[in-house]
């Protein structure tokens, strides 16, 4: 971020050990959905609780301030909700009870959409997850996230 730069909006998948970072949710369940936490929680105050050799994104999600530098940056735009948009939202997902809600670029952005499919999102997902890998990668479409999801929905 440039010195001068005043964030305006917060990423919902961000940086843990960005001085700002807070922790949005836990990761729970077998399928790691995140529960998310009432009240912020500064990210340097449960860092050191999580074991040595875990990356704390597999348990906990964070968020940090978007910045001008970041790959999934477009403009104003994030691209990276872009791509998680394409994914269908698991069941009846419902909108979370969410303190980021008012700061959220995601939210600012996508609305409702966003917040049905935030829970599944994974910062630091499996490396066999093909989808949550070209979800990840700024270079792949619309297109080939659709093409893919058919193929798999057969
Ligand atoms: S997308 Fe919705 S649920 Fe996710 S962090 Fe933003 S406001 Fe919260």
């Amino acid at each position: 971020m440039d010195e001068d730069e005043v964030p305006t909006s917060w990423c919902p998948s961000g940086e843990a050990h960005a001085p700002e970072a807070v922790v949005l949710g836990v990761r729970s369940g077998q399928d790691g959905a995140v529960v998310y936490l009432a009240d912020p929680v500064p990210a340097s105050r449960v860092l050191g609780e999580v074991p040595e050799g875990v990356d704390p994104r597999r348990i906990l999600r964070f968020a940090s301030h978007c910045v001008s530098g970041c790959v999934n940056r477009r403009g104003d735009d994030c691209t990276l909700v872009e791509r998680v948009l394409a994914k269908p939202p698991a069941g009846a997902a419902g909108v979370p009870r969410c303190h980021l809600r008012t700061r959220c670029q995601w939210w600012s952005q996508s609305g409702v959409d966003a917040c049905r499919r935030c829970p599944a999102v994974s910062t630091r997902h499996r490396a066999d997850d093909e989808l949550a890998e070209l979800i990840a990668d700024p270079a792949t479409t619309r297109e080939q996230l659709d093409a893919w999801i058919a193929a798999e929905a057969g």
